[in-house]
């Protein structure tokens, strides 16, 4: 395992990415993951604003036309290796926005999705535990 790989499995900064369709509930919920209440960040778990700083990125939203080549732009510029995490029901297969004349293509032809935390919008427990898996997923790779 890379020296990289093994830090992002300790402490992963995440870079938060709506791809564009999105009620943005997905979003309030991932606020959520750093509320006292859930406080993800004693996990090594960190939300930052800079995708240079990033080992994951958590997707949030279905892919609109408008967005592809900024979604492009932004993971080229990603430090590899990155993980992508799909979060929520829009990401993961297009949700509410299947089939809209503005949405055509799920995120996952466009990004390599790691892992698909579903639901609409998930729980922070089940991000906390799809975050987790990834991990051991990662671990296991060796
Ligand atoms: S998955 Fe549901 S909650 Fe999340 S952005 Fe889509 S419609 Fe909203």
């Amino acid at each position: 395992m890379s020296l990289k790989l093994k830090a992002l499995t300790k402490s992963i900064w995440v870079y938060h990415l709506c791809v564009g369709g999105s009620c943005n509930n997905c979003d309030i919920e991932i606020l959520d993951l750093l509320t006292p209440r859930y406080d993800v960040e004693r996990f090594g778990i960190m939300l930052v604003g800079s995708i240079k700083h990033a080992d994951a990125i958590l997707v949030t939203g279905s892919l609109s036309l408008k967005a592809v080549e900024r979604v492009k732009r932004v993971y080229e510029q990603a430090t590899k290796p990155c993980v992508v995490i799909a979060i929520g029901a829009c990401a993961c297969g297009q949700g509410i926005f299947a089939k809209g004349p503005v949405t055509p293509n799920p995120v996952d032809s466009l990004l390599p999705i790691n892992i698909y935390i579903p639901g609409c919008p998930p729980k922070p427990e089940a991000m906390i535990m799809g975050i987790v898996k990834l991990i051991k997923k990662l671990t296991d790779k060796k």
